[in-house]
């Protein structure tokens, strides 16, 4: 993973909730365009927050996602 990779992830969720500004989204969108493994990155967490949001709406520890998605960075 090298540098540009590891500001992409940083920005993922920002990303995904498309709470971030133009120029983010741009550079986010670029980088996903030339480096797969960070399109895979973003498509798994994409649907992990789709498989949280439908299945434990409720149930979900207040936090549960940002540690998964910690432990998933954290390689
Ligand atoms: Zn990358």
């Amino acid at each position: 993973m090298n540098e540009s990779c590891r500001e992409v992830l940083a920005e993922l969720d920002v990303f995904l909730d498309g709470e971030c500004g133009d120029d983010l989204e741009e550079a986010v969108r670029r980088h996903l365009g030339e480096c797969p493994p960070c399109v895979d990155r973003a498509d798994f967490q994409r649907e992990l927050r789709a498989l949280i949001a439908s299945k434990c709406k409720d149930a979900a520890p207040s936090g549960l996602l940002d540690r998964v998605i910690d432990n998933l960075t954290a390689r």
